[in-house]
């Protein structure tokens, strides 16, 4: 009896897009806050990984579970025996698990704690809501890498070998990069003030899985960036603010980047990795030769007015049997004014489609607390989902999400609806499509307004807001308080955030901008 559990099946499930150098001169942890299987579903943990043993430095990957958490993948090594940690922050409450693992792995959690504790690692982080706002991770780290990671990496590898001496040089080597906030240093003598970097263009191979195994979420899934940012133009989403502009790989790319990959892995499966999969020019010619190639396809994400035959065949090939359909908001204005002015007629006949070409089951998302959003609204979603279940023969899942305002987005200024209305609004939902007798066809799920609540909280953080989150924390408290939205507005301009030109035009909701 060992007390842990190896990692050794999961480094055989492994094969490996391309070989990668082994070993490496710099001890690395680079942490996924979630399980292995949901982390080799992340792009961005594939790339820091790749761009980091390309670099010679010694990184192994740690995972939540479900073998040992301190354990790492490739060696089964004890997280304490690197210096360096770092983790990729995708969402909000990813900084909650962060917390978690590193107050389990006994490490201080403040960098001013890990600044007097000897021995004690360098916690960076990355990630996706550096893009967005990364100040509820100000307390934690002694540093952040703002925006896409591959802009400032081969930098901040250089600036660690360079600050070996101890701590202090490595927050002052690091401060130098224009997309690297250092919290330890920031009050004291400023930070970066160009925002969060942006890569120019996306490259293969970094678009690409660096590993496959049959034990990711999707299965054994071949992760191909093919578009980052959205043109579109949701009020309530950040990706065409917070990850402008949009990049796309070409298409002769995409194609040897796919073919390539066949000659050497083995995969059953391509996951598109982009916005609005119905955006990307050359879809079509994507998806006949992935057919070509005998290799099934998932999009993470497909807008409802981009659906024809030819994507749901793809979808329905590929041993698909749901769609996703997005629909926002129950009626048509409230829809319009957030950017997906679609029609109940075109959902329908969308739904339609979907059924008559062999998928049984539609999964619709909403949201409740839209601003602007009326009883009638809430009415609206009841209503569009009854009409569906009498005009096809699809089973649906009702997904229904709070409306967390975003910094950066129009809407991020925008009231967060309070848990009383949210109860109330589901509770009608429930209640007015269960007593029409559907029970069998229709299944619920309706997210924690708890969970949207530290989402708002953290998603608004400003430093000071960190500082009594990190409190709360330590407390064993998971209820924030009402973020200061001020503090952060100003904090993230002098970091040079919200800077992305964006046309905020109404009549060009949900299309894109030229
Ligand atoms: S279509 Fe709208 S919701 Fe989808 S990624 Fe683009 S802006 Fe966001």
């Amino acid at each position: 009896m060992t007390g842990w559990k190896s990692w050794k099946t999961y480094r055989e499930d492994e094969s490996w897009v391309e070989p990668l150098p082994k070993g490496g001169d710099l001890p690395w942890a680079l942490f996924y806050p979630a399980s292995y299987e949901v982390g080799s579903a992340n792009l961005g943990m594939h790339h820091v990984y790749r761009a980091l043993r390309r670099s010679g430095v010694g990184v192994e990957r740690f995972f939540l579970g479900p073998q040992s958490p301190y354990r790492s993948v490739e060696s089964d090594t004890l997280l304490e025996r690197f210096p360096i940690i770092t983790a990729g922050i995708a969402y909000e409450n990813d900084v909650w698990s962060l917390m978690a693992w590193l107050q389990g792995a006994s490490i201080p959690l403040s960098w001013k704690e890990r600044g007097q504790c000897r021995g004690a690692p360098l916690v960076g982080v990355g990630g996706s809501l550096t893009s967005i706002n990364p100040l509820s991770l100000y307390a934690l780290c002694d540093f952040i890498v703002l925006g896409d990671g591959e802009v400032s990496l081969a930098d901040v590898v250089a600036r660690l070998r360079r600050g070996r001496g101890g701590r202090e040089d490595q927050w002052e080597a690091l401060s130098e990069l224009p997309h690297v906030l250092v919290p330890p240093l920031w009050g004291r003598r400023g930070g970066p003030s160009s925002g969060p970097g942006k890569a120019q263009a996306l490259e293969p191979p970094n678009a690409a899985s660096a590993w496959v195994t049959p034990r990711c979420t999707f299965g054994k899934t071949l992760l191909v960036e093919l578009q980052r940012g959205c043109r579109r133009g949701c009020r309530f989403c950040t990706l065409p603010r917070c990850f402008t502009p949009l990049r796309r790989l070409p298409f002769p790319e995409a194609l040897s980047l796919l073919e390539k990959a066949a000659r050497g892995t083995s995969f059953e499966q391509v996951g598109l990795i982009t916005p609005e999969a119905g955006d990307y020019p050359e879809i079509r010619g994507l998806l006949e030769r992935l057919t070509a190639l005998r290799k099934s396809v998932s999009f993470a994400s497909l807008r409802l007015d981009s659906l024809d035959a030819f994507m749901v065949d793809s979808l329905h090939r590929g041993g698909r049997t749901a769609l996703t359909l997005a629909p926002e908001a129950g009626t048509e204005a409230l829809r319009r004014s957030c950017g997906k002015p679609f029609t109940d007629e075109l959902i329908l006949q969308k739904a339609r489609l979907a059924a008559e070409r062999g998928l049984r089951q539609a999964k619709l998302y909403f949201m409740l607390g839209l601003p602007g959003e009326e009883e009638e609204d809430v009415a609206g979603m009841a209503s569009l989902t009854e009409s569906l279940l009498q005009e096809t023969r699809l089973s649906l899942v009702l997904s229904v999400n709070p409306f967390v305002p975003k910094p950066g987005t129009p809407w991020g200024e925008e009231a967060f609806l309070s848990a009383e209305v949210y109860e109330r609004r589901t509770s009608f939902l429930r209640e007015s499509l269960l007593s029409r007798g559907r029970r069998r066809r229709i299944s619920f799920r309706f997210a924690s307004h708890r969970e949207a609540a530290l989402e708002y909280a953290l998603g608004w953080s400003s430093s000071e807001d960190s500082e009594e989150t990190l409190d709360r924390f330590l407390a064993g408290e998971r209820a924030p308080t009402p973020p200061r939205r001020d503090q952060a507005r100003r904090e993230l301009e002098r970091l040079g955030f919200f800077r992305s030109p964006h046309r905020e035009n109404p009549a060009d909701h949900g299309r894109c901008f030229p």
